[in-house]
């Protein structure tokens, strides 16, 4: 790729979250009517989420990390439990089993998908477990179909962490229906945001009330505390954006959607992500491979950045090599090769034809001054495409 150095223009981002005129009147309407918290747009905002998931019922609290933690509270995980989690995730994964009190045991992922492997999963049950966590990764669906027949055989819960991943499915049937319950996070770069927040899907009212509890002190009645909670309501302002959000989300996706596949028919020398038979990916991240180690992959991220293309690695360091899990001294190659090679692109649906012409062109400038390409061929699996 000839003469891109002397190719001038503005930087495309890893990430763009929306923060358009609608969300911004949602957000005004809602100070200007003085009810801010726990109120009207929040009941609102649960409704029209449950769309996204068969109708199951929704609650709304401030963040993906807490949805996790209270999912796991609500079905009684604790004390003395074991909760079976991928260390290729971010810490959220695992640090909301600590939070609940219980022990996170890190599983292998697939190479290819960068989900829980459900034979790694088969071998982390013990008398201890009490769930499996199958994170979503970068909007791919996990192998639910194996992942829940080991639930069953062995009496486990599942919690999926569907934080990257609203609107995935597999085999048609919508990422937040598997599990006994599921959570979403609503940060500003997720494929859809609202500031801050997550939802937490279940199936029965029973656990809806729990969580409903717990993320209000305990209190249905003011005052009439049941139950020892915290304070993880949600805003109003936070919904009404999410509501705005949500009205696009379809929209996105499909953009996000034909983004990858133009990167993937476009992108030479590099691992594009595999998508499993039956997956609707929604490419949260579109994260491929580059050959060679992190140096190299250090070395490709300067050249994109020069050529006006930002990037971004999730994640660098696996969990269970991160200061609270290293102790537990698991060994576990397929992550720790995956945290050394990823590297995730921008696929936003802020991206123009133009953009994603030039994020093909400078990766295979990026990976030629890198000395990356060369590196491909020892790995045969996912669609592989030489240079
Ligand atoms: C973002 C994220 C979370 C946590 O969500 P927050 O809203 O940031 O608390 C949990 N798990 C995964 C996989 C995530 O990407």
């Amino acid at each position: 790729m000839q003469g891109m150095q002397g190719l001038r223009r503005d930087m495309i981002p890893a990430a763009k979250p929306v923060i358009g005129d609608e969300e911004i009147d949602a957000a005004v309407r809602v100070l200007r009517s003085g009810q801010v918290v726990q109120g009207p747009e929040v009941a609102a905002f649960e409704e029209e989420f449950g769309a996204l998931v068969e109708g199951r019922t929704c609650v709304a609290v401030n963040s993906g990390t807490s949805a996790l933690h209270l999912a796991l509270l609500a079905l009684g995980i604790g004390r003395g439990d074991e909760v079976v989690v991928p260390s290729f995730s971010f810490a959220a994964t695992a640090n909301a089993v600590r939070l609940a009190g219980a022990e996170p045991v890190f599983a292998e992922i697939d190479a290819d998908t960068f989900c829980l492997d459900p034979d790694a999963v088969a071998d982390a049950i013990g008398p201890r477990t009490a769930a499996l966590m199958p994170v979503h990764l970068y909007g791919h669906p996990a192998p639910m179909g194996g992942l829940t027949r080991l639930a069953q055989r062995h009496g486990l819960a599942v919690v999926e962490d569907a934080c990257q991943a609203h609107g995935a499915a597999l085999h048609g049937r919508p990422v937040g229906t598997f599990g006994e319950a599921a959570c979403f996070s609503f940060y500003p770069t997720k494929n859809m945001h609202a500031l801050e927040g997550g939802i937490v899907t279940v199936p029965d009212e029973g656990h809806a009330r729990t969580l409903r509890l717990l993320r209000n002190q305990g209190m249905e009645q003011r005052y009439a505390n049941e139950i020892v909670g915290a304070n993880m309501r949600m805003t109003d302002v936070a919904a009404a954006i999410g509501r705005v959000q949500l009205a696009r989300l379809e929209g996105w996706t499909e953009q996000r959607r034909r983004n990858a596949s133009v990167l993937d028919s476009g992108l030479r020398g590099l691992t594009v992500p595999p998508v499993a038979d039956g997956a609707r990916h929604v490419y949260h991240q579109y994260t491929v491979r580059v050959p060679g180690g992190a140096a190299v992959r250090e070395a490709v991220q300067e050249e994109l950045r020069t050529l006006g293309v930002g990037s971004a690695v999730y994640y660098p360091t696996p969990i269970h090599r991160l200061r609270p899990y290293e102790d537990l001294g698991v060994h576990l190659p397929v992550s720790d090769r995956a945290s050394e090679e990823v590297l995730s692109l921008p696929v936003h649906p802020g991206l123009t034809p133009d953009d994603l012409a030039h994020i093909v062109a400078a990766a295979g400038e990026a990976l030629r001054v890198a000395g990356a390409a060369g590196a491909v061929g020892g790995r045969e699996r996912g669609e592989v495409v030489p240079s």
